[in-house]
């Protein structure tokens, strides 16, 4: 009897190991794992309290209670997993722009203004680029939106792998991008807006259908402490230094005066 015993315990042990590895529905598996645990169960009660005349009842409603348990348990987690994970995908999508995977323009405004204290309180420079592109409408007239999805995806993968892996690149709205340059001074601020400038005119865009096409950009650059002593005023002064690019021909940097 001992014997048999062990050979059930093993029997099911590897009935177990083989249904939780399978690729059976989540569903089933519980049904089966409840199945096996409780005729494991049933045949060691069988063999303990042979001749036990409530052992039939016992069992029955053994049985029972094991399989609501087994699904509510079964059901309770699978509500859990489902919702930490879509809690999980909403915060991301609260800070992460779609599109381009950079940061969104809500997580752009609280960084910011995290950055902007702390390059005070530590007297250090921060600069701030604006990329708008030149005449994208006409991208998206042209070929069709989901097409100008694809040249700002690729924008937004140029403007991270050519920036410091600290630096906060930003999709702050359809077209218009921004970099802040951590503790870095106006010149070298105006450096890296020209080279971005320069790689984007000279990068090719493949479309869907293999069509290459060229885009240009334009840039507006504001320091603190260098052009905006007043700290509030870096943003405002990075985007009249880009509307001033616009105005004098887009392609081109420009630096707050
Ligand atoms: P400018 O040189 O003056 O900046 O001209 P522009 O055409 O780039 O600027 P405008 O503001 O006239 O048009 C911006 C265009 O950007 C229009 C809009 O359809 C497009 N746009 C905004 N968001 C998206 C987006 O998420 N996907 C695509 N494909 N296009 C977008
Ligand atoms: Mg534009
Ligand atoms: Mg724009």
């Amino acid at each position: 009897m001992t014997y048999f015993a062990v050979l059930v315990t093993i029997a099911v042990g590897i009935c177990i190991g083989v249904i939780s590895t399978s690729k059976l529905p989540k569903g089933w598996k519980v049904f089966f794992l409840v199945t096996f645990c409780n005729l494991h169960i049933t045949i060691m009660a069988n063999i303990v309290l042979r001749g036990y005349d409530q052992l039939l009842t016992l069992e029955i409603i053994y049985w029972i209670l094991t399989y609501i348990a087994g699904y509510t348990s079964f059901y309770l987690i699978e509500y859990l997993r489902t919702s930490n994970m879509l809690l999980k995908k909403y915060k991301e999508e609260a800070i992460v722009d779609y599109l381009t995977g950079l940061n969104n323009y809500r997580s752009f405004n609280s960084m910011y203004g995290v950055i902007l204290t702390n390059a005070i309180n530590k007297g250090e420079q921060l600069s701030v680029l604006f990329i708008d592109i030149d005449h994208f409408k006409k991208v998206n007239d042209t070929y069709g939106h989901p097409e100008g999805d694809i040249v700002l995806k690729k924008l937004g993968e140029l403007l991270k792998s050519n920036t410091r892996s600290y630096d906060i690149v930003s999709r702050n709205g359809g077209e218009e991008f921004s970099v802040i340059l951590l503790d870095l001074p106006l010149e070298n601020a105006a450096n890296v807006g020209e080279k971005l400038r320069t790689i984007i005119e000279g990068t090719s865009f493949e479309l869907s259908d293999g069509t290459i096409i060229h885009i240009t950009v334009s840039v507006g650059v504001a320091n603190y402490p260098t052009t905006t002593a007043d700290p509030d005023n870096l943003l405002v002064d990075a985007d009249k230094a880009l509307y001033k690019a616009k105005k004098a021909g887009r392609n081109m940097v420009i630096v707050k005066e």
